[in-house]
């Protein structure tokens, strides 16, 4: 789960991490009552999971408290790189004196975590990266060792942070690693971490994603951090239902059991699609080793709600739960769903019981479901009726 920044701060200033947290508000009546009241000049800043708000005009100084209602109004209902802004952050706008950038992820290519860090922050850090790397800094955190404060004075040295700044920096970066590890977190960015007036360090803007799979066990207190109107209202039933959905951009709504089945039909499906008018996945749905008919309901039932999707491809290796299991799982899902069942479905079956399984669908004879053999060959006929 990706946090907002006003969520991300808040996890910030629980572990002691220097920051302002200001108030969120989702009108613009009450940015200015929350402008008059902060007093001074303030920051009204876009909520929205998605990084470029500055360039985007999501962040405005207001000097009144009726500069704060005129932008909250202009920023509230903007779209951010396809994002509805519904909330805006009303903060004392301290002016940055410098602006430095510091995160730690999950670096997946290379098994391990890493830290970045630059003292050229702010909103062109990416263009940065790009003419100046050897501005950016990246230094591997080994995970049983973590970050002691000697790895942070040494990224703190490394990154070339001020001197009179190095004792805070070493103490931030310490909270940050305390932050990321604490909240089972991927990702912990600052951006920009400022030098305010008076030599302070703070962090006035933060990205956090949460690891959902410690969440759910480790971590009560991150539901709060759901915002459920901001959900993908399919993801967010896939998740009532406990599937394990991911809504892609394409037309072909995917069912597998087992995820690795399930990301190879992907990539089988997505080159299928180039021989009929570039059609794509839908989504990526695993459902799992007991694929019963209400399992496959629930599945069949999400996919069937996205309107971008033509067509069904179903393609199930049976294992411990055999074909026929399986087959009885689809002809059941019909079944409950009834005239819900809109979309063709093209379903391949192979493993264990595979003639049981074949021989219960083709004794269906649903006049919505093509049995084909093949992996190739479903996701071939599947694009087909995608496409027609
Ligand atoms: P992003 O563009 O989505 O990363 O949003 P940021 O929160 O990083 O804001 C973009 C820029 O706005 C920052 O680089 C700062 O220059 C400025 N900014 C953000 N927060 C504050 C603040 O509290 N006070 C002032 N004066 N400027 C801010
Ligand atoms: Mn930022």
């Amino acid at each position: 789960m990706d946090l907002m920044e006003y969520q991300a701060k808040e996890l910030f200033a629980k572990h002691g991490v220097a920051t302002t947290l200001g108030v969120v508000v989702e009108t613009a009546e009450a940015a200015r009552a929350a402008a008059e009241e902060i007093g001074g000049v303030t920051v009204i800043k876009a909520q929205v999971k998605a990084g470029g708000r500055g360039k985007a005009g999501g962040v405005k100084l207001a000097k009144t408290a009726d500069e704060a209602f005129e932008h909250a109004s202009n920023i509230l209902g903007m779209e951010i790189k396809g994002l509805t802004v519904n909330r805006v952050l009303v903060t004392p706008a301290t002016p940055p004196e410098e602006e430095y950038y510091f995160s730690f992820l999950l670096d997946r290519s290379n098994r391990s975590y890493l830290c970045i860090a630059s003292v050229e922050g702010g909103v062109e850090i990416e263009e940065v990266a790009k003419t100046n790397p050897d501005a950016v800094r990246q230094i591997p955190i080994n995970a049983l060792e973590g970050v002691t404060a000697e790895k942070a004075a040494f990224i703190v040295d490394d990154a070339k942070f001020p001197a009179e700044l190095r004792d805070q920096a070493i103490e931030m970066v310490q909270k940050l690693w305390e932050v990321f590890v604490e909240e089972d977190a991927t990702l912990v960015e600052v951006n920009p971490l400022a030098r305010l007036a008076g030599d302070k360090l703070e962090a006035l803007d933060g990205k956090v994603s949460l690891d959902d799979n410690a969440s759910e066990v480790r971590h009560e207190d991150h539901e709060a951090f759901e915002i459920r109107e901001e959900a993908d209202p399919l993801e967010a039933k896939a998740k009532d239902l406990g599937l394990n959905y991911v809504k892609l951009d394409g037309e072909i709504g995917i069912i597998g059991n087992g995820a690795g089945l399930v990301m190879s039909t992907l990539d089988v499906v997505a080159y299928a699609g180039e021989n009929h008018g570039g059609v794509k996945p839908a989504n990526f749905l695993d459902i799992g080793g007991g694929a019963n008919a209400q399992v496959m309901a629930n599945g069949l039932d999400v996919i069937l709600n996205d309107p971008q999707v033509k067509s069904v491809f179903v393609n199930v290796f049976g294992g411990i739960t055999a074909c026929d299991e399986v087959a009885n799982g689809i002809k059941g899902a019909l079944e409950i769903l009834g005239d819900a069942a809109s979309k063709p479905l093209v379903v391949r079956l192979d493993g264990n019981n595979v003639d049981l399984g074949r021989a219960i669908l083709n004794e269906l004879n649903h006049p919505l479901v093509t049995v084909v053999a093949t992996m190739d060959g479903a996701a071939d006929k599947a694009a087909e009726l995608a496409n027609a």
